[in-house]
């Protein structure tokens, strides 16, 4: 019997990786690990404990002891810091804003990733959605895919959800905000978010989520099929 597949799905962000990435995982009947969430939480303790994001060595300290876990279910998310569920929390727009400068210090980042190793063992199916899973996470996984669309298009979906949730819009602050993370996410020293070499680039500017998700199904269908 073959090892259980195993899909790394980078891409900046408001590309719809996380919808993608769970309907992706429904599908195969996999598990589905968001990264972004680990990254968020660690955010969060850093938010609540008063430091400054950008104090690279106190975030590594504060990093080393952070009591994390994380939830598999694509249908529900389920984030803990220190025991306690802040699923809702993690989204909010302080972590958002911090969460770029805590994911560029090095020591986050080593603890995180060999937390994502573990969680991701090949032991089971898994969809692992973030930013370096295909460079440095999973340099194995069987099928790795870069996901992207237009900056103005990922801003679009953004506000879009935004509005959905009730948030008043302005579609410009979101696309700034997208801009300018994309940059910090690229330009980081550690780790920075490109597509892997073998990594499949889909551009979904075009495309709803079930197209999307539908065209994933279809490149691990044709992996599967190289491989028997
Ligand atoms: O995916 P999401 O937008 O929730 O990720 C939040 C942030 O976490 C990203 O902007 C990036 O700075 C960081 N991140 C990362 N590496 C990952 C996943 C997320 O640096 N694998």
């Amino acid at each position: 019997m073959s090892a259980p597949l195993t899909v790394a799905v980078d891409g900046p962000a408001g590309t719809g990786k996380s919808s993608v990435s769970r309907g992706l995982a429904r599908a195969l009947g996999a598990r589905y690990l968001n990264t972004g969430a680990m990254y968020r939480i660690v955010t969060l303790a850093v938010l609540r404990a008063g430091l400054d994001p950008d104090d690279a060595a106190a975030v590594a300290e504060l990093a080393s002891g952070v009591d994390l876990a994380v939830g598999f279910d694509p249908d529900e998310d389920l984030y803990f810091l220190g025991g306690e569920d802040v699923s809702v929390e993690i989204r909010g727009d302080a972590v958002t804003k911090a969460v770029s400068a805590v994911s560029a210090v090095p020591e986050v980042r080593t603890r995180l990733v060999d937390r994502q190793r573990e969680l991701a063992d090949g032991t089971v199916a898994v969809v692992v959605e973030g930013r370096d899973i295909g460079t440095v996470v999973l340099p194995d996984a069987d099928l790795k895919v870069f996901l992207t669309a237009s900056p103005e298009e990922r801003a679009r979906r953004r506000n879009d959800q935004n509005v959905e949730s009730g948030l008043p819009g302005d579609y410009d602050a979101v696309l700034a905000d997208v801009l300018r993370r994309d940059h910090l996410d690229s330009t980081r020293a550690v780790s920075p978010l490109r597509a892997a070499d073998d990594a499949i680039v889909v551009d979904s500017s075009d495309w709803t989520q079930s197209q999307t998700v539908a065209h994933l199904l279809d490149l691990v269908e044709q992996r599967a099929g190289a491989s028997r």
